[in-house]
């Protein structure tokens, strides 16, 4: 079965973590602090803050920028659960804005209609690892007072402009599972230009305790254990300095789908709003008809292709439909979900494994 998605480990990283091992520091430490200032160096930020997960990095940030109780948060249904359960866990409500059917993220003529008083954030979700346009959502948040915290889980190493994802908002959120563009086996990190937001992430995420005057800990903040592992950070450093070779690998191969799929009048490939912006996550096709997509899946996945689907509306899911959402339907979000499905991209991936699943997916058609 080829995978949808699968980290690149090679022995520098190996021998990156073994030596952390044989360290006197396991938790937390050096590396960490070695790991953040490399992440906030290649994005071009003032801060990184390194947590457990992207889920422990989107709780911290809501909760730094004050999001809560009676708080509304707009966002995109496109995206990993885990970008709106946060808010809900921290009292806020999300409030779900439909996506462009080119590129599969927020439409930027929808926000504002959705902005009320409530309103105190957006989230963007770079879907895929193409960047949301955010030189217009700002403008909005500008316009109306709201916070923007990126949700990059996709887009590490992504440019918007010119700019690299991880310096334009008021906090940027990655992970570092092994399907993201690097990974550190679990991990997430917070990116930000703003002092005040980095003294509390880092406050929040080993329990509110910090030393006093007198070099004894005291707890100041209700905070958590959000802490990754020098183990982690090792790796995670390893992988960074590889990050630019993966993408660049992603590139590729996403030019090897192109080759090979062009000539399908049946689906439709995804696209770059500009050259060379997107981090390619994800290679998402989709089905011009609603009805070959699901034949077209099974057909994938009994031919060994790791087919994938991201994502159902998050409003969709039967928690969030039994949690306020029952009769929310967005156009262009159901459209996509009857007609999209994740096709295997990876670093690694080769030409063959691309030229087979590509054939696969033309001979479903063709016959
Ligand atoms: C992966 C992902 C997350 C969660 O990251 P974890 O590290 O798995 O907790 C959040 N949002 C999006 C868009 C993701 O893809």
């Amino acid at each position: 079965m080829i995978p949808y998605g699968r980290q690149s480990i090679d022995k520098k990283d190996i021998v990156a973590v073994s030596a952390v091992l044989k360290s006197d520091w396991l938790t937390q430490g050096p590396k960490v602090l070695e790991f953040e200032k490399a992440l906030a160096k290649y994005c071009s930020a003032k801060f990184a803050v390194a947590v457990s997960s992207g889920t422990a990095a989107l709780h911290l940030a809501y909760s730094v920028a004050g999001i809560g109780e009676g708080d509304e948060v707009i966002t995109t249904p496109n995206t990993f659960v885990a970008t709106t359960n946060m808010l809900l866990v921290v009292g806020a409500k999300p409030v779900f804005c439909d996506i462009r059917l080119d590129i599969y993220n927020l439409d930027k003529n929808e926000i504002e209609k959705l902005i009320t008083k409530k309103t105190k954030a957006i989230v963007p979700v770079h879907f895929a690892g193409q960047p949301c346009e955010m030189d217009v959502i700002l403008k909005i948040a500008k316009k109306y007072g709201l916070l923007v915290i990126e949700d990059a889980c996709h887009a590490l190493g992504a440019k918007c402009k010119n700019k690299k994802i991880g310096s334009i908002s008021d906090m940027t959120i990655f992970s570092f599972h092994p399907v993201k563009s690097v990974t550190t086996g679990e991990g997430g990190a917070v990116l930000t230009n703003n002092k005040n937001f980095y003294k509390k992430l880092i406050l929040l995420r080993s329990h509110g305790v910090v030393k006093d005057k007198k070099g004894f800990n005291v707890m100041t903040a209700l905070g958590y254990n959000y802490r990754l592992t020098d183990i982690q950070a090792a790796l995670g450093i390893s992988q960074l300095k590889k990050l630019d070779k993966f993408i660049q690998k992603r590139h590729q191969a996403v030019e090897l789908y192109e080759k090979y799929l062009v000539s399908n009048k049946n689906i439709i490939l995804p696209k770059e709003l500009t050259e060379n912006c997107s981090a390619w996550h994800l290679y998402v096709i989709r089905t011009k008809s609603e009805k070959t997509r699901l034949p077209l899946y099974n057909f994938l996945k009994k031919n060994g292709v790791g087919v994938n689907f991201h994502y159902p509306p998050v409003y969709s899911q039967p928690y969030y439909r039994k949690n306020g959402y029952e009769n929310i339907s967005l156009p262009n979000a159901e459209l996509y979900n009857e007609t999209a499905i994740t096709i295997p991209l990876f670093a690694d991936i080769s030409e063959k494994e691309i030229k087979y699943v590509s054939g696969k997916i033309n001979k479903f058609f063709n016959g």
